[in-house]
């Protein structure tokens, strides 16, 4: 999917938005293994005061999908202390409707050799990346093609 230059704006403004803010899912990070400068090299942030169209995602943990050209999509994960399938009318995972599906952390591909280790969650490619290791997310079990 293209993005439109209004599109990138967006994009780059919820970066820039949520980013700072990445503090406030320090523990939830901590206890998923994830060092807390690491996922801010990787713009991770919290979103305090959602942009327009990402009022859902309201307290949740910001992903963005950085490209060499910033980032050019964003996935939103719940970080509260429950079980989000008790609760109604939320989900622990949230994106915005028609924002396409992207591959997360194509950077890795410039530091791949050979192989690259795929994930389908973003936060699994995290934990490989920051050990060193070449990884991939491709959210969602029926978003990995044949091709
Ligand atoms: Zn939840």
């Amino acid at each position: 999917m293209k993005l439109s230059k209004e599109q990138r704006q967006y994009l780059e403004r919820a970066w820039e938005t949520y980013a700072p803010n990445l503090g406030d899912a320090a523990g939830w990070l901590e206890g998923r293994g994830v060092d807390l400068g690491f996922a801010a090299s990787r713009g991770l942030g919290v979103v305090r005061r959602p942009l327009p169209g990402h009022e859902t995602a309201e307290g949740y943990l910001a992903i963005p999908y950085l490209t060499k050209a910033g980032p050019v999509n964003f996935n939103f994960r719940c970080i509260q202390d429950h079980n989000c399938k008790e609760i109604p009318n939320h989900s622990k995972y949230w994106r915005r409707k028609g924002s396409g599906v992207n591959i997360y952390g194509v950077q890795s591909i410039a530091w791949a050799d050979d192989w690259i280790v795929v994930t389908e969650g973003e936060i699994d490619a995290l934990i490989w990346q920051q050990i060193g290791v070449p990884a991939l997310a491709v959210p969602g079990a029926e978003n990995w093609k044949p091709y």
